[in-house]
C-alpha cells in the first residue's frame, strides 16, 4: 500500500468541491481533489446525450439562481447568466396563467382572466412583495457565519415570517389564495426536490420554498449560456490556474479519523492519503458510509427527462409556443393535484398525472445547438417529474422507468394541440431524443444516494437563537462531528443546488481556523 500526505483532501469534484479547492489553494493550501467519475463538476454537466444529435444539454442541473455574484466575482468565473422573458407559463383547460419575469400588464390580465377579479392578483404581488423583503434580508449572510434567526426576524414582517418559517406552508398558501392554480404554483417551488407535502409539520417543504425564494436577493432562475457545463469548465479552469491537483477516476472508499485533527482517505486501487483537513463534497450519507456508519439514505424523488425536439409543438391553450415554453412551464402543479399525486407515490403508485414542470433551454440561449439544428428550428426540454420517490422504481428499475416516462409525456400531451412523436428530433438510430433518469438512475450516475438532488433535505440558512457555536466550521455550518472533516457540498448548511456556498463556506471556516 502506498501512503501520502496533503494538507487539504476534498473528497468529490463536484462544483462545490471545485468551489473550495480553489479558495484554498489561492490562500497558499495544498489542495488535492479526488473525483470518483471521469467527469468533473457532478451534478452540473453538461452533455450531448444522443448520438448523432449536436445538442449539449444541460443533462442534471439546468438553472442557477443560488450562485452568488460574490463567489462569481471573487473566483473571476466568465459566466453570463440570461434571464428568462417569462417566469412561468401554466396551461388550464383552454387558458392559462402567465406570469411575466418582470411582471407587468400581461401577467395583471392573466391573473385577471383565470380567477375572474383582481384578488389573486393582489395576494400574488403582495406576497411577492413580503418575500423580497426576506430574500434581501437572508442573501448576504449566504457567505458570511451563520446569522442567528432573531436577527432576520428582526428585519421583515412578522406575520410573513411566521408563515414561511413556523407554520406549514399549506396554511399561508390556503389563507391567501381561493385559485387552485394560482396556489399550485406558489407550492411548487416547495416540493422540487423535496418529497413531502404542503402540511408536513416537519416545515421541509418551507425551507425548500425559502431556498427557491432567495438567490442573488431576488429569487430569479437564470440560464447559464453554454449550458451548465460552462459552468463546471469554469470552475476547473481556475482551480488549475490555482495548481489544485486533480484526480479523476479516483472514489474513496474509507476515511478513518486521526485522534487530533485530519483524517485519513483509502482509495480503491489500494493507496491511502493523510490529510491534516478533508472536506468532504459527497453526500452527508455518503460520508457516513465512509467512516463505516451506514444511516438511512435520504429520498430523492425527482425523474429528470431531456428531449430534443424538431420544432415545439403548439399548445391548446393557443398562446405562442415560443412564450409558453420560454419559462417554466407548469404540468398537473394545481394545489390539490399536487397533494393526491403526494397520496398516490406514498401509496407506491407513480403519480398519473405526473406534476412537472418543463423549460426549454434554447429559446433563451441557442448556443447549446449545432448552428444547423438551431437554423432548423430544433430545441432542448427539460422535463423534471415531481414526486417519483426512489422506492417508487426499486422492485423492477427498467419497467417503472418506462412507466414514468409514460405518465409524464401523457402530463405534456395533455396540453398540446398536435401530437408530441412527430414534433420529437431522432437519434442516428432513428429513436426519439428522450432520456429518463429516475432517482435510481441519477444515483448510479452522480453517487447522490437515493437520487436526492441536494444530498438530503435543506436546512434553514440560519441558526437557531438557542443553538451554541464554537468552532469555525460551526460558525459557517459545515462542521461534521469530526474536527478534520468539513463538509464542503449541497449537505452543508445552506449548501443546496447550484450555488458554490457549500464549498465557499468550508473553505472560509478552514482559513478561519488558520
Ligand atoms: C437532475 C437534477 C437537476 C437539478 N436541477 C437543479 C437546478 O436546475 N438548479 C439548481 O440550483 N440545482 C439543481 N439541482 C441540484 C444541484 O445540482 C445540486 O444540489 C448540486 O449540483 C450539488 O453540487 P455538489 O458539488 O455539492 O455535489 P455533486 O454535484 O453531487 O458532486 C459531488 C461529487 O462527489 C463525487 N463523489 C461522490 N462520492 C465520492 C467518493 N466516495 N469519492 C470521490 N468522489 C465522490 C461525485 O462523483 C460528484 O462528482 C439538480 C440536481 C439534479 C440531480
Amino acid at each position: 500500500m502506498t501512503r501520502s500526505h496533503a494538507e487539504v483532501v476534498i473528497i468529490g469534484g463536484g462544483h462545490n468541491g471545485l468551489v473550495a479547492a480553489t479558495y484554498l489553494a489561492r490562500a497558499g493550501h495544498e489542495v488535492a481533489v479526488l473525483e470518483a467519475r471521469s467527469e468533473l463538476g457532478g451534478a452540473v454537466a453538461s452533455k450531448a446525450v444522443f448520438e448523432g444529435v449536436a445538442a449539449r444539454l444541460s443533462r442534471f442541473s439546468y438553472l442557477v439562481s443560488l450562485l452568488p455574484t460574490l463567489i462569481i466575482d471573487e473566483l473571476g468565473l466568465r459566466l453570463e447568466l440570461r434571464s428568462r422573458q417569462v417566469r412561468s407559463y401554466t396551461p388550464v383547460d383552454s387558458g392559462g396563467l402567465l406570469i411575466e419575469r418582470q411582471e407587468g400588464r400581461l401577467t395583471h390580465e392573466s391573473f385577471r382572466a383565470l380567477t375572474g377579479d383582481d384578488r389573486e392578483y393582489r395576494a400574488w404581488t403582495a406576497l411577492e412583495a413580503g418575500l423580497r423583503e426576506l430574500a434581501v434580508a437572508v442573501e448576504p449572510t449566504l457567505t458570511a457565519p451563520l446569522p442567528r434567526a432573531a436577527e432576520l426576524r428582526d428585519r421583515v414582517d412578522q406575520e410573513l415570517w411566521s408563515s414561511v418559517v413556523e407554520r406549514p406552508l399549506g396554511e399561508l398558501v390556503e389563507a391567501r389564495f381561493a385559485n387552485d392554480t394560482v396556489r399550485g404554483v406558489v407550492l411548487t417551488d416547495a416540493l422540487i426536490g423535496t418529497f413531502t407535502s404542503a402540511h408536513d409539520p416537519s416545515l421541509r417543504q418551507n425551507r425548500c420554498f425559502l431556498y427557491h425564494m432567495i438567490g442573488n436577493g431576488n429569487g430569479e432562475w437564470k440560464v447559464p449560456v453554454g449550458g451548465m457545463g460552462t459552468v463546471t469548465a469554469e470552475l476547473v479552469r481556475v482551480a488549475q490556474e490555482a495548481k489544485v491537483s486533480i484526480q479523476i477516476n479516483c472514489p474513496v472508499v474509507s476515511i478513518k479519523p486521526l485522534a487530533d485533527s485530519g483524517a485519513t482517505v483509502y482509495l480503491r486501487d489500494g493507496q491511502s492519503i493523510s490529510a491534516d483537513m478533508i472536506l468532504v463534497n459527497c453526500a452527508p450519507a455518503t460520508l457516513q458510509q465512509l467512516l463505516g456508519t451506514p444511516c438511512e439514505p435520504p429520498v430523492g424523488s425527482q425523474t429528470k427527462i431531456n428531449i430534443v425536439l424538431r420544432r415545439l409543438p403548439r399548445l391548446r391553450s393557443g398562446i405562442e409556443p415560443a412564450v409558453g415554453f420560454a419559462g417554466t412551464l407548469h404540468l398537473g402543479q394545481g394545489y390539490a393535484r399536487l397533494q393526491q399525486a403526494y397520496q398516490e407515490s406514498s401509496s407506491n403508485q407513480i403519480p398519473e398525472p405526473m406534476p412537472c414542470e418543463i423549460y426549454c433551454h434554447t429559446l433563451t440561449d441557442g448556443s447549446i445547438l449545432d448552428p444547423e439544428l438551431r437554423a432548423a428550428g430544433y430545441h432542448t426540454l427539460t422535463l423534471f417529474g415531481m414526486h417519483t420517490p426512489a422506492n417508487l422504481f426499486a422492485a423492477d428499475p427498467a419497467g417503472s422507468r418506462e412507466r414514468a416516462k409514460d405518465a409524464a409525456l401523457r402530463s405534456l400531451q395533455s396540453v398540446l394541440a398536435e401530437p408530441l412523436a412527430p414534433c420529437l428530433a431522432l437519434d442516428r438510430r432513428g429513436e426519439p431524443c428522450i432520456e429518463v433518469m429516475t432517482p435510481l438512475d441519477i444515483e448510479a450516475e452522480l453517487g447522490m444516494l437515493g437520487g436526492h438532488i441536494f444530498h438530503g433535505d435543506l436546512d434553514w440558512p440560519w441558526l437557531a437563537d438557542d443553538t451554541s457555536v464554537a468552532t469555525p466550521a460551526e460558525r459557517w455550518g459545515v462542521a461534521t462531528g469530526y474536527p478534520g472533516i468539513l463538509m464542503c457540498g449541497s449537505g452543508a448548511v445552506r449548501g443546496g443546488a447550484v450555488s458554490g456556498l457549500g464549498g465557499h463556506n468550508a473553505a472560509m471556516a478552514v482559513l478561519e481556523g488558520d
